[in-house]
């Protein structure tokens, strides 16, 4: 498993909902929670490592807190407010973050690994979360939502990064 690197085509796929949670579907999850930390990430989702299917993995709880893997499938945010710019950065955009302003409480339906139902009431840092991975869902990186000024830094900066990270290539195996 590895992480698609923006502008991967399978960062702008709309992803389907997730039908089946069977035996394969958990070890999906077990490989993208591990790759997660791995990757020192706050949060991934299911295209980002090449699946387009709606479901995401996050752990905001921070380094020095015990693991809190949570699992999300089929999200749907049922109810957004407020507002807040914060610095936000992604898996599939190493090396650049950027302030991003955003709803700053979410509420979140969806379903645990085990398919039961979830809900949860957010914010700060875990609200930006819960949004992000999202986004990702619809095929929406977070650059995507940068301002046309911010975008054009951006798209002037992001090729030098890759250049020098030599992420340039997304490699197909
Ligand atoms: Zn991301």
């Amino acid at each position: 498993m590895k992480i698609y690197v923006y502008p991967h085509e399978i960062l702008k796929k709309k992803a389907e909902p997730v039908r089946n949670i069977d035996g394969a579907l958990q070890q999906f999850i077990d490989e993208m929670v591990e790759l997660m930390y791995r990757a020192k990430g706050l949060g991934l989702a299911a295209n980002q490592v090449g699946e387009a299917v709606r479901l995401f993995v996050m752990d905001v709880s921070g380094s020095d807190a015990p693991l809190n893997p949570v699992v999300v499938i089929n999200p749907v945010l049922t109810a957004v407010e407020g507002s807040e710019v914060a610095e936000e950065g992604c898996l599939s955009v190493p090396e650049y973050s950027a302030k991003l302003k955003r709803p700053s409480s979410v509420e979140m339906k969806g379903f645990d690994r085990q398919g039961k139902e979830i809900v949860i009431e957010a914010d700060g840092l875990t609200a930006r979360c819960i949004q992000h991975e999202i986004d990702h869902l619809d095929g929406i990186c977070f650059v995507d939502r940068l301002s046309s000024i911010k975008k054009a830094m951006f798209r002037k900066k992001w090729p030098k990064i890759l250049a020098e990270l030599d992420l340039g290539k997304n490699d197909e195996e």
